[in-house]
């Protein structure tokens, strides 16, 4: 890894603004999962030295929320310039740890740091209310605080994003964090920790610790100090972490597994949907928790459509993230048998495939970009967060028969759909059950507008003025004048 700041690749817990190996000397191994190379270790800490940190975080928060939004923003803003300054470094440690092409690690950096300029000046709008009361003598007013010492657990996927969108807007309103970052991609974590340092956070503020996920996740939904736990992950942990957080009723963010329909009526101006489509499933290796998961195509175009799709996905180019191809290789071993195997069980009940349905033949942790037809229900890959880059591509006749389809799973994260009709648009974004709904566009995350899921995609927003409410608490006061 050759950076022009090699200060930013950190092997060691970001404890009290200082450099922590475990005391018991214990690491573990980060992979490049290109080519299985290690890059580095972290220290696997105990849980005495997780719960030091979290008694670091309650003392240090406590001078934090007494700063001034306009300072803490000034802190925050400082932050954000140095990310913009070692931008091509951050991308260099996060293709090297996760993979992704360098230009979707570059582009990842300056969204993950969108969240903290936004932040930064969000947190000067923490407005309560004066509500206008039944007596003359009293009078109601409603305050709002920061919620205290925070912790947050995030996902390999996107190694930097996952991270600012949750510790920007806590630290704006006043409260510290604490991060686990994915043990395969804790380098990015790292780097943004040091360059915190650098802008003149306060010691305690920001944390970032490693080690076990159990025992991590363990202590923090269960220890008092922690008021608000934040999780971006599978599904499976976050029930864990709602299950082992009911005791102490600690407020939860839970942002979740997805199965995105992407639904394509036969009005839609074709070119752009697949162009969307491209977007939306191959990005990042398929590895996106909005990723189009079921692509439904209306009969009529259902041919020209297929034809055109396929010229383009075959021309995707593939290879190592370095390198900067349109798609590079999945995050594990583990990842490549669970592609293997959805698409095996799906030939083996009658799909079709089109194109892909391997890896690459000189890189062998690279699945190419797969498409399927004639799925049916009792195919896993009909039901199942895939997760990598393979589209399955169904046929529908109506609407009404599309929206059912589309419902049909516990998931409620990302919905898109092409068409040019307007009512028929209004009817299905209403219908669709989920927490955020495109239409004629791949994209839909930006830093101004509430991201997150109902059903088992989990609950709270991140991003836009409601990722703010998800750090604060309200206070009601009611004044008698009398
Ligand atoms: P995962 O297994 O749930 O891991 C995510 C994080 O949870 C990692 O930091 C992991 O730590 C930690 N973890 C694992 N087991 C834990 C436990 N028992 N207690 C506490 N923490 C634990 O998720 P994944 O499968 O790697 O990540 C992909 C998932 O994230 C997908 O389902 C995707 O849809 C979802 N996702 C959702 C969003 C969203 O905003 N809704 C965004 C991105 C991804 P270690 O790595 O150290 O084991």
């Amino acid at each position: 890894m050759k950076l022009q700041n090699p200060s930013l690749f950190r092997e060691r817990a970001l404890i009290d603004n200082t450099w922590h190996s475990a005391q018991s000397g214990d690491t573990i191994d980060v992979f490049n999962p290109f080519n299985h190379q290690k890059i580095g270790i972290i220290p696997n800490l105990s849980a005495d030295e997780v719960r030091g940190a979290i008694a670091t975080a309650t003392t240090a928060q406590q001078a934090w929320s007494k700063k001034t939004a306009h300072e803490r923003a000034d802190i925050l803003h400082r932050w954000a310039d140095l990310i913009d300054d070692n931008l091509d470094d951050l991308a260099i440690i996060m293709t090297s740890e996760q993979g992704k092409p360098l230009k979707e690690s570059q582009s990842e950096i300056r969204y993950a740091n969108s969240f903290i300029r936004f932040f930064a000046e969000e947190g000067k709008r923490v407005y309560g209310d004066t509500i206008p009361a039944k007596s003359t003598n009293l009078r109601h007013i409603v305050l709002k605080e920061p919620v205290g010492v925070c912790a947050c657990i995030t996902p390999w996927n996107f190694p930097s994003a996952m991270i600012t969108r949750k510790v920007a807007p806590a630290l704006a309103v006043g409260c510290a964090m604490i991060v686990k970052p994915d043990s395969q991609t804790p380098f990015s974590a790292l780097a943004l920790g040091k360059l915190a340092i650098q802008a003149g956070l306060p010691a305690g503020i920001l944390q970032i610790v490693t080690g076990q996920a159990e025992m991590i996740g363990e202590i923090f939904s269960t220890d008092n100090h922690i008021k608000k736990l934040s999780f971006t992950g599978s599904t499976r942990v976050g029930k864990l972490l709602m299950a082992q957080s009911a005791p102490t009723l600690k407020k939860l963010s839970l942002e979740l597994g997805g199965n995105a329909p992407f639904i394509i009526f036969d009005d839609a101006n074709l070119d752009e949907a697949i162009n969307g489509l491209i977007m939306s499933k191959y990005r990042n290796a398929g590895q996106t928790c909005v990723c189009a998961n079921r692509v439904y195509v209306q009969r009529g175009i259902f041919e020209t459509f297929l034809e055109k799709f396929t010229t383009k996905v075959r021309s995707l180019t593939v290879g190592n993230g370095m390198d900067n191809p349109d798609m590079a290789c999945l995050i594990n071993e583990q990842a490549l048998q669970k592609t293997q195997a959805l698409l095996s069980d799906a030939l083996a009940k009658g799909a079709t495939l089109i194109t892909g349905g391997s890896t690459h033949t000189d890189y062998p942790t690279c699945f190419l970009p797969t498409i399927i037809t004639n799925i049916t229900e009792d195919m896993d890959i009909a039901h199942a967060e895939i997760f990598a880059p393979i589209a399955p591509v169904f046929v529908f006749d109506d609407e009404e028969e599309v929206i059912k389809k589309a419902n049909a799973t516990p998931y409620g994260l990302a919905s898109y759909f092409y068409t040019q009709n307007h009512a028929r648009a209004w009817r299905v974004a209403e219908r669709l059950e989920c927490g955020m709904v495109a239409q004629n566009t791949g994209l839909l995350s930006t830093e101004v507008a509430p991201f997150g899921g109902i059903k088992e995609s989990g609950f709270g927003r991140e991003g836009s003025k409601y990722g703010l409410d998800e750090y604060l608490t309200i206070k009601y006061w009611c004044i008698n004048m009398e």
